[in-house]
């Protein structure tokens, strides 16, 4: 499959997926998933203004949202595909025969790298253990930022021509999504060969996506020490992924107090306003607020405030879990049921956050342990238009 062709697949792979979704799944899946696609394909400070034309970020959504659901659960296919093209067979320019033999033989490789190429997802370890902030891993492709397809390219807006992007085996960085922003760090050669070198070969992760073309693959966008560095990472190296570690803290405190603020205006208020309902949601720092279906008036503002200090003081242990379907029913939780067509191949199980005593959300970010750590968290502003409230808040700069 050439680039073109993949992304139009992917396309319509979209388009098909967005019809058949009910309304009810689109309103619960939209909520991070709807931000996270306006941020990687939009300008942030934009969007906190007026929100970005939705129109022509339908498949892009819609990609998002199953990858957000997609990575939510570990199977993960241990390919050890390197990337480069398949060998070349030598060609017999005298043969017929043996020329169009080669053609098969190639279009077989061809086929057979689509296969293993779309099949190879990334193994998420952030959402087994946030804590976790090295991993050790093995390069699974290098590539120049030009050589990406154009739909991975338009997920990186900040991409220069001398950035290259790396996929691993797993990674720790949590890709862009969900409403949390993408997790910044290195990753470092181990055991390469370092005669004469000072160092160890190193690749700065500005940013990761989740691939737009590829399912459940991380893209990490980055550039090399040096020339040199980029030149001694290659496919089947193992490498030390570090997360910058002040960051992911900041970014995991947002999140969980995201979902501690949506738990306080659903105790409050889902029964005090008609067809409430939470939707989607943003823990980026400059502009983090969670949106609410129905009007909240500006007078429940202190209210929401007490519920949010009393649900952080308590230090109420947040868990993460994998629930299939019939969970979600055991819990009298069917309305938060993602639909299936998320997950990935085979696989029945959805990541959940359980804040314990408050609520439960499907949810693929990165977190702290107990709400105590989200440290003061602050409702900043309530808007409102359109039948939707939008509830901003931040945290304070020390837990
Ligand atoms: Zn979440």
């Amino acid at each position: 499959m050439n680039q073109q062709s993949g992304a139009r697949a992917g396309q319509i792979q979209a388009k098909t997926f967005m019809q058949g979704l009910s309304k009810r799944v689109l309103d619960h899946q939209r909520p991070e998933s709807t931000i996270r696609a306006k941020v990687g394909v939009g300008n942030r400070s934009t969007w906190k203004r007026s929100p970005p034309k939705e129109r022509n970020l339908t498949t892009i959504r819609v990609k998002d949202e199953q990858r957000l659901h997609n990575g939510a659960v570990a199977p993960h296919h241990a390919l050890t595909w390197t990337d480069g093209p398949p060998p070349r067979t030598s060609e017999n320019q005298n043969s017929l025969n043996s020329a169009a033999a080669d053609i098969t033989r190639k279009k077989q490789q061809a086929i057979a790298q689509d296969a293993m190429t779309a099949a190879t997802r990334t193994h998420l370890a952030f959402q087994y253990d946030a804590k976790s902030l090295s991993l050790q891993t093995t390069i699974q492709s290098v590539r120049p930022f030009a050589a990406l397809e154009e739909a991975n390219q338009c997920l990186f807006k900040q991409a220069t021509q001398d950035d290259h992007v790396v996929v691993t085996k797993e990674t720790i960085f949590h890709p862009q999504g969900g409403g949390q922003p993408s997790d910044e760090g290195t990753m470092t050669a181990v055991g390469a060969d370092a005669s004469g070198a000072e160092r160890a070969p190193v690749f700065q992760v500005k940013a990761a996506r989740m691939d737009a073309v590829h399912d459940g693959q991380v893209l990490h966008l980055g550039r090399f020490a040096s020339p040199a560095d980029g030149a001694a990472i290659r496919p089947g190296d193992a490498v030390e992924q570090a997360v910058d570690a002040e960051k992911r803290l900041l970014y995991s405190r947002l999140h969980t107090a995201g979902h501690v603020l949506g738990s306080a205006v659903r105790s409050l208020l889902e029964d005090q306003i008609p067809g409430f309902d939470e939707l989607k949601a943003s823990h980026f720092p400059d502009s983090a607020a969670c949106e609410f279906r129905g009007s909240i008036e500006g007078r429940w503002k202190e209210p929401i405030q007490t519920r949010v200090d009393e649900y952080v003081s308590r230090a109420m242990p947040v868990d993460i879990d994998f629930w299939t379907e019939d969970d979600f029913r055991r819990e009298g939780l069917e309305r938060l049921i993602p639909d299936r067509r998320l997950l990935p191949p085979g696989e029945d199980r959805f990541r959940v956050v359980r804040i314990v005593g408050a609520e439960v959300y499907p949810c693929g970010g990165t977190h702290v342990d107990t709400t105590d750590l989200c440290g003061s968290t602050v409702v900043k502003k309530i808007s409102r238009g359109k039948g939707i409230s939008r509830v901003s808040y931040t945290v304070s700069d020390r837990v």
